[in-house]
């Protein structure tokens, strides 16, 4: 079992130091995680130390591949608020 980062990954390096497993490494175009060490902290802490630190949405998924900070999670904003933002911006 292992979460995994995807491109949506801004290569802040915030993750990298907070893994117990040192599973978490710099790579292009963005982070990747070692399946092969990636624990999902357990034994170590409670919850994904990765995920609780990555400062974006849907980068660090479980290994369902479900996003462990889902859209509107960090934010505070419902999704479909965003989405009705992002029209309403876009028809100027
Ligand atoms: S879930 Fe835990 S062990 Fe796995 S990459 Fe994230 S911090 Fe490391
Ligand atoms: S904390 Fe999130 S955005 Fe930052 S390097 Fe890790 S996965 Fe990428």
């Amino acid at each position: 079992m292992a979460v995994s980062i995807n491109e949506l990954c801004v290569n802040c390096f915030a993750c990298e130091p907070v893994c117990p497993s040192k599973a978490i490494f710099e790579s292009k175009p963005h982070f990747k995680v070692n399946p092969n060490k990636c624990t999902e902290c357990e034994g170590d802490y409670p919850v994904f130390q990765c995920a609780s630190i990555c400062p974006i949405e849907g980068a660090i998924l479980n290994s369902l591949g479900e996003a462990i900070n889902p859209p509107g999670s960090l934010t505070g904003i419902p999704p479909e608020r965003m989405a009705e933002a992002m029209a309403e911006l876009q028809s100027h």
